[in-house]
């Protein structure tokens, strides 16, 4: 008896039976962090291995001493079909508030990246932690298939072939009934990725999901990436989008900077939900998308629902603080960097340190940024022009109150003539935001009908990364 489904180019299959016989690359051990076998799967694994995995085993731990809980090592097979062994722990259930869950998804996750750094294309689970450890069956069930789509779908691995192997008929139906559970919404949960040719460009946008149409537009130095769990949470009941907007990633990179005006990455978005079928949506969008994002509440306010705006200056208020506010001037002062020649070899140096330093330093330190993460990013940024690209939106922006204050000051002010904003908006802060200080959310009333303000003390510039649950709670809370 057996059922598969696939994800991307890869396959998950169940199979019932022991799983020392299985002729995978590499079969996964539930152990215990001391590695020293035990009982159940553990034990079976060690007899049909033989003596040389405990070996392994035993100069691991001394090595880097016991195994937490959700972390993978890997040994030889010894005498076993599977060339691999990839040894975890799974986290033994306490009543699963003490995240269980978590720690189990862990095991899932990090023994298919182990196996996928080794270019390991076939592997074996069995349902870890739900033997002596008590994992409640359902609950491992639904983890362990959620945890492994959602790596699979990543797409970024040498793993081809994924096998649950369960030893008991009863468990091996619990599996058979999440797998067909997944195989009906898997689509609807799973990101996926287009192109759409508007405005005399090609955007790439990720996308999950269907329904009304929710818009998340990324800034600088982003790309679409930064709104994934979003995509996921809103591709439940809505179609979520995510472009990498004009000169980023996949899309396209017009060299001519007055291309990143204003009116062009306005229009990019108003075609592209056009493009997408819809005549009005939601927009969610952060940093320059931001900026994108409350020009287009402006002028297109017809095509708008609702407008969320996370970390990004409504641009009277910016103006407002550059003219009047020597801290956000200086703040800002990077602006002139990025405008500037040397900007391109000054933050592209050595893979890119210096932007990763200035940008991400905080996030990377405090764990935010996984190593994965990271990979993201320089990969984006090193797609042919894209960095230029994001720069450009600095250079074609005017910051004359940075580059001449006493001249800027004596212009009209922009409140003047843009108009006020009538689509229902919701603004998230990071008040810990270094380069857009709390100022630029004061005074928003004056130039928003309907005006929320969630403002969060803990939270950086980079709250849509930090803090990606939050952002979905309100964001829910607000749209519903
Ligand atoms: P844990 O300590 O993580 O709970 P156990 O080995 O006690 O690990 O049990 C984990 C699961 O492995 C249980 O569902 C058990 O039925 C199953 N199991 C035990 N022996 C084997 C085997 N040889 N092949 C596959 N699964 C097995």
């Amino acid at each position: 008896m057996a059922a598969e489904i696939t994800v991307g180019s890869a396959r998950i299959l169940l199979v019932q039976g022991d799983i020392t016989g299985e002729k995978v690359q590499a079969i996964v051990n539930a152990a215990n962090s001391g590695l020293m076998g035990g009982g159940g799967v553990d034990g079976a694994i060690h007899r049909a291995g033989g003596a040389i995995i405990k070996e392994e085993c035993r100069a691991i731990v001394s090595r880097i001493g016991r195994l937490p809980a959700g972390k993978a090592v890997i040994t030889g097979g010894g005498n076993l079909a599977a060339k691999y062994v990839i040894h975890t722990v799974g986290p033994v259930w306490r009543g699963g508030d003490r995240g269980e869950a978590e720690t189990l998804a862990g095991c899932y996750r990090e023994s298919l990246k182990l196996a996928g750094s080794g270019l390991i294309k076939s592997i074996a689970f069995p349902a870890i932690s739900t033997g002596v450890y008590g994992y409640p069956p359902e609950q491992s069930a639904k983890i362990a298939v959620n945890t492994v789509i959602e790596f699979l779908s990543s797409g970024d691995t040498s793993i081809e072939l994924v096998e649950f192997v369960l030893y008991d008929a009863h468990s091996f139906n619990i599996y058979q009934r999440e797998l067909k559970r997944e195989k009906a919404n898997g689509r609807r949960k799973m990101i996926e990725h287009a192109y759409a040719e508007v405005n005399g460009v090609k955007l790439h946008y990720a996308y999950c999901g269907k329904g009304p149409l929710i818009m998340f537009l990324h800034g600088f130095p982003e790309y679409w990436d930064m709104w994934k769990e979003q995509l996921k949470e809103f591709g439940k009941d809505y179609l979520a989008v995510a472009p990498d907007m004009r000169g980023y990633n996949l899309s396209s990179k017009p060299q001519d900077v007055s291309q990143y005006k204003q009116r062009y990455l306005m229009e990019d978005i108003r075609l592209l939900a056009e493009h997408l079928g819809y005549k009005k949506f939601i927009l969610a969008a952060h940093d320059w998308g931001g900026a994108v994002a409350w020009t287009f509440a402006m002028f297109y306010p017809q095509f708008l629902e609702q407008l969320i705006i996370v970390n990004a200056p409504h641009p009277v208020a910016f103006e407002r603080e550059l003219r009047n506010n020597a801290e956000q001037r200086k703040a800002s002062s990077y602006m002139l960097l990025f405008r500037s020649k040397e900007a391109e070899k000054r933050l592209s140096d050595n893979n890119y340190v210096y932007l990763l330093k200035i940008a991400f330093g905080e996030i990377i330190k405090n764990g935010v940024l996984t190593d994965d993460d990271v990979k993201g990013y320089i990969r984006a940024w090193s797609q042919p022009g894209a960095l230029t690209g994001g720069l450009n939106y600095y250079r074609a922006a005017n910051v004359e109150a940075l580059e001449n204050h006493a001249e800027a000051i004596k212009k009209p002010a922009l409140s003047d003539a843009l108009p006020r904003i009538t689509v229902p908006t919701l603004v998230i802060w990071g008040e810990k935001d270094t380069a857009l200080l709390t100022g630029c959310v004061e005074g928003l009333e004056d130039y928003i009908a309907d005006c929320t303000i969630r403002r969060v003390p803990d939270a950086s510039h980079w709250i849509v990364r930090e803090k990606p649950e939050l952002i979905n709670q309100l964001i829910r809370g607000f749209i519903k």
